[in-house]
């Protein structure tokens, strides 16, 4: 064990139990001093910040400039995502405050590749409505049909760690894939995903799954344009980022039929509803609710990463950036440091 790093002070926000358990187990191999809140970081909650040469976050804390000031006046140093999209943080401020941002680049892309097939199967086979039918006692089909996937044109949009995972299960599945990306994959042409512009992909794709960053270019990538591109009754899978889908765009599109099946993981107005559980509350957005009530939407909650290979993952490298910042080396992992 390493007895030099509990000088050293962390503190959590918007944690859960599991990050908790995840975090301390991964722990023992470090000693630093852990503290866990369940608030978000953002404007409203910074000043409990107190002491701290770090802080952890996640995809919903808010590091806006004005919560990276007082940081930078609170003496922290280093801000450490544990997760991958960095959207949520203003780089440049931290760069001018000379606090360091690592990330976790690619825990475990399987998991959020093998999320995006679930989304997918589901909405297909509709095993969440034959689920609740035959513990009922229905037994009837009707309005179970699905379709093969095997044969189908599947259009990837980015092919970094999670979309290089999804191109291979999709190959595995017997799927046309292509894909679009600012680089192409050569290890993916080599397995026969063949890379194209967006405009042929979106014309092209039966499903269409959504495995970029969300930025300035990618913002609203799904929107009225690029929807009436599409084959009318296609599949729409987001793993990604909430902000990639223009969520109105989405609901006429589905109004219409022109989209055929919508499954989202990330949504633009999470954070006002996600990790909670909001079960006596009434939820006041509406367009949460509108995609709820199709019968061909499928939500679940920011969930793609979580499983036990991707939470152990992610704890021991967000400690190891941490630890090597601290130390001011190298990070292991090039790709984790942001500034
Ligand atoms: P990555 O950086 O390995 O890959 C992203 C790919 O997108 C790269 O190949 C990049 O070239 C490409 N890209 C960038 N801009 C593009 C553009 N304008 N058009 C098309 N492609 C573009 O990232 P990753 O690890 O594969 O993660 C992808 C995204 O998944 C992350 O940004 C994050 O937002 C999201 N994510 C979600 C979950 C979840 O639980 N739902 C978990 C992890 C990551």
């Amino acid at each position: 064990m390493n007895t030099t790093n509990d000088s050293i002070k962390i503190s959590f926000f918007s944690t859960k139990p599991y990050d908790k358990d995840f975090f301390n187990d991964a722990n023992k191999a470090f000693n630093f001093q852990l503290e866990f809140f369940e608030t978000h970081l953002g404007p409203h909650s910074v000043n409990v910040v107190n002491n701290t040469q770090v802080v952890c976050v996640f995809v919903n804390d808010k590091i806006t400039t004005e919560v990276i000031e007082v940081l930078a006046t609170k003496g922290v140093k280093i801000i450490a995502l544990r997760c991958a999209g960095f959207n949520n943080v203003e780089i440049a401020a931290c760069k001018e405050k000379g606090i360091k941002v690592c990330r976790v680049p690619a825990y475990s892309p399987e998991a959020v590749a093998e999320h995006a097939l679930a989304l997918i199967m589901t909405l297909n086979r509709k095993t969440n409505k034959a689920y609740n039918r035959v513990r009922e006692q229905n037994f009837s089909l009707n309005g179970l049909l699905g379709f093969n996937v095997h044969n189908k044109t599947v259009g990837v949009i980015g092919t970094g760690n999670i979309g290089h995972a999804f191109c291979k299960i999709m190959l595995g599945l017997g799927c046309k894939v292509m894909a679009f990306d600012l680089i192409a994959n050569k290890d993916l042409e080599a397995m026969g995903v063949t890379y194209h512009p967006l405009v042929e992909l979106l014309q092209n794709a039966d499903i269409l799954s959504l495995h970029c960053p969300l930025n300035e270019q990618t913002k609203h990538l799904i929107n009225v344009t690029t929807i009436a591109l599409m084959k009318k009754g296609v599949m729409i899978i987001n793993t990604s980022r909430g902000a990639l889908i223009d969520t109105h765009a989405v609901i006429v599109g589905l109004k219409k039929a022109q989209i055929g099946y919508l499954g989202i993981d990330v949504y633009e107005q999470e954070d006002k509803l996600f990790f909670k559980d909001l079960s006596s509350d009434i939820i006041q957005d509406d367009d949460i609710q509108r995609l709820m009530s199709f019968p061909n939407v499928l939500v679940t909650a920011h969930q793609a990463f979580f499983t036990k290979e991707a939470l152990e993952e992610i704890a021991h490298v967000t400690l190891t950036n941490i630890l090597e910042l601290s130390a001011a080396k190298p990070l292991s992992i090039k790709a984790a440091l942001l500034v």
